[in-house]
């Protein structure tokens, strides 16, 4: 990085290009005090706390706005600048209460109250009922408000939320929530970043109130979802009290969501089940890990001598680490010997691998975040970033903001959706005629690029003359949005470059998820936008390490890497020194169908509540009873745990762990313990080599450490063999990362795929989807998650995230709630032909008339009763987004 030089008191100082003088002064290790700078925000000079002299001007400036440059003079320790910096602060603090000082070291403004041992207030007239204490995890005393207006800021240029404002009120000026009233009537999101911006004790976490400072910080990776913020988990006495955003992390970069930031009380939670269990005349009582050990590996055994090495099998998890998942389908195919293993990619972005892998060679995201700050357009499709992945979500909306178009194509109006140039509001499960209907305008008015495809793609004449039919008019009838805002989309795509696209299970969890998938790459392809910065194909994995589960061979049909068997086989054999089965592997759609048919008779499911999450939980209920041996291994008795399991192996939490987690962007980062595992819980990876001890084939499972694992994940896995251990301590890296001084790989397939130079273009043709609604079941149901909560609730249910958002609702257009009697609050009963439930009414213009849409994470609810049996019909997705149902008042 270029650097200016400049003199700071007469010694010459170096400062990064594009530094502050107050960045020079830190190079230079001098300390002035603060309160309006924060580095995640545009400098504003306005406590001017921070005053230095500068050759050449009169008076003192502020250090914070002073941009660096070359030959630069700085004079910093005078008496009179000294004098001033002081003055400034003291300003302050004879209105300050003085309690906080003391109570709140780690806050800066203390730190210069303490420094310039200056006195403070007492709460100078205003009231301690003042505190507003109605979020329930930080409270506002507006006694300690120094209008410094960091919160205000924050809150705008990076949450991009717009909570917190500046009022004027009998001449004095305030910073109040966009409520006017209380923080738990405004439109806060809860992410906490006012709090940590706040120089002072008007905004603090409660518990950081209520449980003192910490005594020691770990820096660890978020455990929800496949964003990958990093954290600081601060802990006391073995109990975590406080999460802060780590602030030169490149993923999240000082900014962290309600859930990575406050939803941590699980691990702490009452029921939080620690010691192993055995079902005993149907009830699970605790026994010891001998005896759990001892029942797992007999129901094992006993199923292979039975009915073979076809009827068992495992199912890792997203939200364990790479080295726990590695393990567990070593397990499946050394122990057990069968390529049964898979994880809840198979019900996510599973289609997504497949589609990228089968077009481009890789199945993974082309590009990383930070490709946002390049991007002139980004296409946001089939996701609702700003809730299921809020720090990607936010940095989307901080582009627009700053200027970039944005197009969205989602059945709802989401939030995001409401701030986009343009937003394709289509009918579920109709992405493939929309998207050909793009690359139809693309190709008929000349907006493809011509050398990349004439250099990298492959088929363009069979493309070109298959997409001819797809007319806008043609797409806008199957999809019901008008035609020319398919052209403008298409326009703006292709000649707005570079152009980012991102996109969630909207895409995915259909009859045409691959194949919808594919058309997205199609429009990427025939426009240029790939391999190159700004653009891309780039997927919002769900879970913390969805993408890492996957990828380390929890996939049927592929071994760690995501490369095929019969291609890999000879090196796993050799570092294994093992057989890997030949026998092709059944996916867990297709184990569950062949426990219903009695050919499928024990699995074990890690981190993963099958139960509750796949659709038409009657016939999952079926599979289950057909087994003779479930084991699940969790924090919590899930609802598959409850109810059918004969084992539960209590694991540890990800705070409880060491280890990877590989996120969305193909960035490896580490996990680190930061408290020891609570009772006999364990983790994951130790309690796999436990029972391959039990199985009576140790070898190769007897690591001592996550980093032994590690590195023989480096040895199968070539695109990771420059990731080593010592590195990962240093930063998190991308790959492909093959040697140990390459640097990771931002962008993906610059010169080249790894199928070749060129990529084809898929002639995808549109096949409906048969749920359709009719007479009987008249609405579309449409399904997926909330920012406050994840994924089957098992976390954050535990956390006070249910007291912000207590139940799951059914969303539905307020037109067809009046036409039904039904209002905000009234209970409705939704029925399909799959099963009913029962969840309270939220009235959304946002949602479409004749469309509905429910969140899944509320267990009394248990949406997955109604959800129906139709799969993607590559991968074997299950169709979350569509399923016809019928609506009628339960109260
Ligand atoms: Fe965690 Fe995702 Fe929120 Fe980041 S955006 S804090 S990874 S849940």
């Amino acid at each position: 990085m270029a650097t200016v030089r400049l003199t700071i008191d007469g010694k010459a100082v170096e400062v990064h290009e594009g530094g502050s003088a107050l960045d020079a002064l830190r190079a230079a290790g001098l300390e002035v005090p603060t309160a309006c700078h924060d580095p995640r925000l545009k400098p504003t000079g306005s406590c001017r706390f921070c005053l230095v002299g500068l050759k050449g001007s009169s008076r003192p400036v502020t250090a914070c706005a002073l941009p660096a440059t070359e030959g630069m003079e700085i004079f910093v320790d005078t008496p009179e600048l000294n004098e001033a910096r002081k003055a400034n602060v003291a300003l302050l603090a004879k209105e300050y209460p003085a309690e906080y000082v003391e109570e709140f070291p780690e806050k800066s403004f203390h730190h210069w109250v303490k420094h310039f041992g200056l006195d403070c207030a007492s709460r100078n007239g205003r009231l301690i009922q003042d505190v507003d204490s109605t979020n329930p995890y930080f409270r506002f005393d507006p006694a300690a408000c120094i209008k410094c207006f960091r919160c205000v800021r924050i809150c705008s240029e990076v949450q991009g939320s717009f909570v917190w404002n500046v009022f004027e009120r009998s001449g004095e000026t305030h910073v109040a929530p966009d409520s006017l009233g209380s923080l738990v009537d405004s439109t806060c999101k809860s992410c906490g970043a006012c709090v940590d911006a706040c120089p002072t004790g008007a905004l603090v976490d409660k518990t950081r109130e209520e449980a003192g400072a910490p005594t020691a910080w770990t820096r660890t990776t978020c455990p929800y979802c496949g964003v990958g913020c990093e954290l600081s988990v601060g802990t006391k006495d073995e109990r975590i009290v406080q999460v802060l955003p780590v602030l030169d992390a490149p993923v999240n970069k000082g900014h962290l969501c309600v859930k990575g930031r406050y939803a941590y009380g699980y691990v702490h939670a009452p029921d939080r089940v620690t010691s192993p269990m055995v079902r005993k005349e149907g009830r699970l009582v605790p026994v010891s890990w001998p005896e759990a050990l001892r029942a797992a590996a007999d129901g094992f055994r006993s199923a292979l001598g039975s009915y073979g090495t076809g009827s068992v099998g495992v199912l890792g998890s997203a939200r364990a680490t790479n080295e726990d998942n590695y393990l567990s389908q070593k397990f499946a195919r050394v122990v057990l010997g069968t390529n049964n293993v898979d994880c809840c990619a198979r019900v996510c972005h599973g289609p997504t691998a497949a589609a990228m892998k089968a077009m481009l060679g890789t199945g993974a995201a082309t590009n990383s975040y930070d490709d946002l700050d390049l991007a002139t357009t980004v296409m946001v499709v089939g996701s609702n970033p700003l809730e299921n992945h809020p720090i990607v979500g936010d940095r989307i909306l901080q582009a627009k903001l700053a200027g970039a178009n944005l197009i969205v194509i989602d059945p709802r109006r989401t939030e995001i959706a409401r701030y986009a140039d343009i937003h394709l509001a289509l009918r579920p499960g109709t992405n493939v005629p929309l998207l050909n209907a793009m690359a139809n305008v693309m190709v008929t008015e000349g907006l493809t690029d011509p050398g990349f495809l004439a250099t990298r793609v492959d088929e363009v004449e069979e493309y070109v003359s298959f997409v001819r039919d797809w007319t806008p008019e043609r797409a806008a009838e199957i999809c019901g949005v008008k035609a020319d805002d398919i052209r403008a989309a298409a326009r703006t795509y292709a000649t707005a470059k570079p152009s980012m696209c991102f996109h969630g299970l909207g895409v995915t969890e259909h009859l045409q998820g691959t194949e919808g998938v594919m058309t997205l790459v199609n429009l990427a392809l025939l426009t240029g936008n790939m391999g190159r910065p700004g653009c891309g194909i780039n997927p919002l994995r769900g879970q913390n390490n969805v993408q890492g589960s996957a990828h380390m061979g929890c996939e049927p049909g592929s071994l760690t890497g995501y490369v095929p068997i019969a291609g890999a086989k000879a090196l796993f054999e050799q570092v294994w020194n093992a057989a890997v089965p030949d026998e092709p592997g059944m996916n867990l759609l297709q184990m569950l169908d062949a426990a219903e048919e009695g050919r499928f008779k024990a699995l074990w499911v890690i981190g993963y509540d099958v139960y509750y999450t796949n659709p038409i939980a009657d016939r999952t209920r079926r599979a289950f009873e057909g087994m003779e041996m479930v084991i699940v291994q969790d924090l919590f008795l899930n609802e598959t745990a409850k109810e059918f399991a004969h084992v539960f192996l209590p694991a540890c939490s990800s705070f409880e762990h060491d280890g990877t987690f590989m996120n969305a962007e193909r960035r490896v980062q580490r996990v680190r313990k930061a408290i020891e595992p609570i009772g006999e819980s364990k983790a994951d990876w130790e309690i796999v080599q436990l029972m391959a001890a039990e199985m009576g084939k140790p070898e190769g499972f007897t690591f001592s450490s996550v980093e032994e694992v590690w590195e023989e994940v480096r040895k199968v896995w070539k695109p990771g063999a420059g990731m080593a251990w010592s590195r990962l301590e240093q930063q998190g890296l991308q790959w492909p990362c093959p040697t140990e001084d390459h640097p990771g790989t931002r962008i993906l397939h610059a010169e080249s795929f790894p199928i070749g130079v060129k990529a084809a273009l898929k002639r995808i043709d549109f096949v409906p989807t048969p749920e359709q609604p009719d007479g009987e079941y008249p609405f579309v149901l449409n399904t997926g998650r909330t920012l406050v909560h994840f994924n089957a609730g098992t976390m954050t249910a535990r956390t006070k995230n249910s007291e912000i958002r207590p139940s799951d609702t059914l969303d539905m257009n307020p037109v067809d709630a009046a036409r039904l009697g039904l209002q905000d609050g009234s209970r409705a009963k939704v029925r399909s032909p799959y099963g009913e439930a029962v969840l309270p009414v939220r009235r959304d213009p946002g949602v479409r008339e004749g469309e509905l849409f429910a969140t899944f994470h509320t267990v009394e609810v248990f949406i997955n009763r109604l959800t129906n049996p139709v799969r993607d019909r590559v991968f074997d997705t299950p169709s979350y987004k569509v399923t016809a149902v019928a609506v009628e008042s339960a109260d």
